[in-house]
């Protein structure tokens, strides 16, 4: 039976009334913290600000190989010599003194002796025995990078929220942590719906289509660092639909499912979702991707996504995987990037439309957007050879060439 939709949930909600109804849900649903080494903590969402337990760097020390002495001795013009008093190598125990006219070789990081203020470069200066000349030109203070000029004891190196990329791996590693507090990654399980698939591998028999959106979907978690439960093909069977989704919303913080969220007659998820939980809203003012809809089942929160695999592309970059971010504590405003249109784009509609793009960076520093040719909402080649989807709002029906536009960039580009 379909669903008959005289209901007590919001329907055709905005884009962004949408994704804040979702970041909403769940920002209540924030996931544990764990501690993991910080060789495994790449892509995880730091849960705790990290503080600087010492200055970074902790002393003051060279940033070239060559000289270390008073910058106040150094000639204005004509040249100068300084007297070689030792060296100090990176990794040196103890300071030397630098007096007047006095000199100490020295290395990278090498910490910088006690009196001295500046380095000279080793190319610059010309050894005479056990002396170095030096010539004019030279400035004070140069290449010496002073203690805290990268962070100050106290100061915060990485705040809670941020996503751990190889840098900030490195600054955590140079506070001295050999762990991070991280967000427990939600644990999502995916499936796919519908009668006419069979996997990739197993031969097209009447009517029937290769399941794609297990591997577009699938990828695009994986894109974020989660790695689904083992996917379940479901036909589209009433009984079966709804001990798949008991069994995932048991195990599960999220559950995504892929088709059946129409109103056709053998769209059964609206209807289950009803029946065995609650509708958060079903249909978004959205192309591709109208007929999302996210609701709950016991903890576990939901998202049927359409099976158009277009549709189920950008239902998710736009409201799964931000919610996916809320849940870990990140920062969830979808990433925009404004870019100029290189063809003009008509719409009819009044909803929010998404087409697939080219953009490229032109010679003159602009950022193009090419719509591409393939926008069907079943065309997943145009999105293979999208990096970015053009986004247009409900209230803009025409937009011509040169017009600047909002673009989502896509995975790979970002
Ligand atoms: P549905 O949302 O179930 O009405 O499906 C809409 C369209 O998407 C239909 O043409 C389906 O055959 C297609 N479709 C559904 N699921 C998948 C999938 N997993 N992979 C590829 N195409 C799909
Ligand atoms: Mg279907």
């Amino acid at each position: 039976m379909p669903f008959d939709h005289a209901t007590d949930f919001p329907t055709r909600l905005s884009v962004d009334e949408a994704r804040q109804r979702v970041v909403e849900l769940c920002a209540q649903r924030r996931v544990r913290v764990d501690s993991v080494p910080l060789d495994r903590a790449l892509g995880r969402v730091l849960a705790v600000d990290v503080v600087a337990p010492q200055p970074i760097p902790p002393f003051a020390n060279s940033a070239m190989d060559g000289y270390a002495l008073r910058g106040a001795d150094l000639p204005r013009d004509g040249e100068k010599r300084f007297r070689l008093r030792g060296v100090m190598l990176a990794g040196a125990t103890e300071a030397l003194d630098v007096g007047e006219g006095e000199c100490v070789r020295i290395t990278t990081g090498a910490p910088v002796p006690r009196g001295a203020d500046t380095v000279v470069v080793k190319e610059n200066v010309r050894v005479d025995g056990d002396a170095i000349v030096v010539p004019g030109g030279e400035r004070a203070g140069a290449n010496v990078r002073p203690a805290g000029e990268d962070l100050d004891e106290g100061e915060i190196a990485a705040h809670a929220g941020e996503v751990l990329s190889a840098a900030r791996l490195g600054v955590l590693a140079s506070c001295g942590e050999t762990q991070a507090r991280v967000s427990r990654r939600p644990r999502v399980a995916l499936f796919v719906t519908g009668d006419e698939l069979v996997p990739p591998g197993e031969p097209l028999g009447f009517g029937r289509i290769h399941d794609s959106n297990r591997f577009s979907i699938g990828g695009l978690l994986e894109g974020i660092g989660i790695v689904p439960e083992p996917v379940a093909h479901v036909r589209d069977d009433r009984a079966t639909l709804r001990e798949t989704l008991l069994a995932a919303a048991a195990a599960c913080d999220v559950v995504i499912t892929s088709g059946g969220v129409s109103a056709g007659e053998a769209d059964h998820l609206p209807g289950l979702v009803e029946e065995i939980g609650r509708i958060h809203f079903w249909k978004v003012r959205m192309k591709p991707g109208m007929p999302i809809l996210c609701g709950e089942i016991g903890k576990a929160l939901v998202f049927a996504l359409p099976g158009n695999p277009v549709s189920s592309l950008a239902t998710f970059l736009t409201l799964v995987q931000p919610g996916l971010l809320a849940m870990q504590g990140a920062d969830a405003s979808p990433r925009r990037w404004r870019a100029q249109l290189a063809a003009p784009i008509r719409k009819k509609h009044d909803r929010t439309e998404f087409f697939r793009a080219r953009l490229d960076s032109a010679a003159d520093g602009r950022l193009v957007a090419t719509t591409l040719e393939q926008q069907g909402s079943g065309m997943l080649r145009g999105v293979a050879e999208a990096n970015g989807l053009i986004v247009v709002p409900e209230d803009v029906h025409e937009l011509a060439v040169g017009d600047v536009v909002d673009v989502v960039p896509l995975p790979g580009l970002c």
